[in-house]
């Protein structure tokens, strides 16, 4: 059994407050630190065992929102470290055609945000999972969460190793699959938008010299008849600050795939099955396979973006179906609510879901504070939190599965008009300042 942790600070009611949070990914995380800064009691059980259990991604882009939620949860010497183990340089947004003729190309300037709190960043994963995990002091790993019961004010979770905790707030941030979504909004689901991806890193001290100049300035975008190529670089400068930043709770054994020091660029190609040749499922493949798909999809393209697949270290190969959500009706407010992809998730074709995770985190945190401190009940203050986070998180949901049917559904037509629209763009600064303005919100 785990002992509730209780603080005598947070009060709802008569009872003494204490939030249990399931899932230990970037927003649970982000809400643990939160709530932390504000002395509320909370706890995370997480089910994976150690950082490098399961492959969260390579590097995940940290937008204005994303760094404003971090800022206000992390306490300052934390946001430091996070700030200082970015990636260097978030360089501009360039488009091309397959041939890797330049269709629009938005400068640095034009998306940067000149505050150092709110710049756009990029972060390794696992460096970020570092920040976050760091100093929190009720993280439990090894805790799959199965279910959960209420009891009056209590809520009590039920984990697969037949332990529980009680508490008077039950948070899912357990991501896409989440359990505590399929017991608390059963007929909600997430959907396979029947695209997939395939994605790997090349080392940059064993390829730099190797790799089209382009492809180190920031990210590169190619969309092609039924097939998109996202490409970005993740240079580290090598200082960890107290083990953020370094390999720190990687096994030795988990691989490349797992490296958190040396400095990358990515890759990650998708389409639907039929664009890609694919005749069985992804989950099936090895990684010679997928990349196998890869070379014969990028078949006839120009050698600098064919010469990425010959490139890649074969060990950090990944594959995945790309979900997306439905729309949300408003549910009566409880002591259970969700943050993150456990209720929104959403396709990474806008490289935004991390971020309004985060945004959900800092949100909830102001509302469990507003609760804490006598300002509003409890309830009201959920629902608060609610209603703002199913409108601006389903619009990004909608946003994203925009993006990916423009990147990967136009016919020749559409794809002809699309690349003479960003090229007429390009020509116009103006234009393309405010293009980039609205992307650089997002
Ligand atoms: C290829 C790709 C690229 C992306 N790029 C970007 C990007 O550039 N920018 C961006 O903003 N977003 C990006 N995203 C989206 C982003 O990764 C997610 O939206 C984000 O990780 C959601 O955070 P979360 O905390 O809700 O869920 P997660 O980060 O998935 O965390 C959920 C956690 O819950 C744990 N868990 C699951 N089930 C249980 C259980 N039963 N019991 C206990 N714990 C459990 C998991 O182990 C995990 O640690 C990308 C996504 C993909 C797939």
């Amino acid at each position: 059994m785990t002992a509730p942790y209780r603080s005598q600070s947070f009060t709802i009611g008569a009872t003494p407050g204490h939030v249990l949070i399931i899932g230990g990914g970037i927003g649970g995380l982000c809400l643990a630190q939160g709530l932390q800064k504000a002395g509320i009691s909370c706890a995370v059980y997480e089910r994976e065992h150690s950082v490098a259990d399961r492959l969260q991604g390579y590097r995940v882009h940290i937008s204005p929102t994303g760094s404003r939620a971090l800022h206000e949860c992390l306490p300052p010497r934390l946001f430091d470290a996070f700030a200082r183990t970015c990636g260097t340089g978030i360089g501009g947004a360039h488009f091309y055609t397959e041939r890797m003729s330049t269709l629009m190309t938005v400068d640095a300037g034009d998306i940067a945000h000149a505050d150092p709190i709110t710049c756009h960043r990029s972060a390794s994963r696992i460096t970020l999972r570092q920040v976050l995990m760091s100093g929190v002091e009720n993280l439990h790993f090894g805790k799959a969460f199965m279910r959960y019961e209420t009891d009056g004010g209590r809520v009590v979770a039920h984990f697969e190793d037949g332990s529980w905790a009680e508490g008077d707030v039950l948070v899912a941030a357990d991501g896409g699959g989440s359990r505590v979504r399929r017991q608390f909004l059963p007929e909600v689901e997430r959907v396979d938008t029947g695209v997939v991806a395939i994605g790997a890193k090349i080392f940059l001290d064993e390829a730099r010299e190797k790799i089209d100049l382009r492809f180190l300035d920031g990210i590169s975008l190619v969309a092609t008849r039924g097939v998109g190529l996202f490409v970005a670089p993740q240079e580290f400068d090598g200082r960890p600050i107290d083990d953020i930043g370094a390999n720190a709770g990687v096994p030795a054994e988990a691989g490349n795939i797992f490296d958190n020091t040396r400095s990358y660029l990515m890759w990650g190609l998708s389409g639907r099955p039929a664009s890609l040749g694919l005749v069985r499922p992804v989950e099936e493949l090895d990684s010679a396979a997928l990349l196998d798909i890869a070379a014969r999809t990028m078949r006839g393209w120009a050698p600098p973006l064919r010469i990425l697949v010959d490139l890649c270290d074969p060990t950090t190969v990944s594959a995945f179906r790309i979900r997306t959500s439905r729309r949300v009706a408003a549910w009566p407010t409880q002591r259970i609510t969700l943050i993150g992809d456990a209720i929104h998730a959403m396709t990474p074709y806008r490289g935004i879901g991390a971020n309004v995770a985060l945004k959900d985190a800092m949100r909830l945190m102001h509302a469990l504070t507003a609760a804490q401190r006598g300002e509003s009940d409890l309830i009201e203050a959920l629902h608060e939190y609610e209603a703002g986070m199913l409108n601006y998180s389903f619009r990004a949901v909608e946003n994203s599965l925009k993006a990916m049917h423009q990147t990967l559904d136009r016919g020749p037509l559409g794809l002809l008009v699309s690349r003479t629209l960003f090229r007429i763009v390009d020509r116009l600064p103006p234009v393309k300042r405010l293009m980039a303005m609205r992307m650089g919100e997002e």
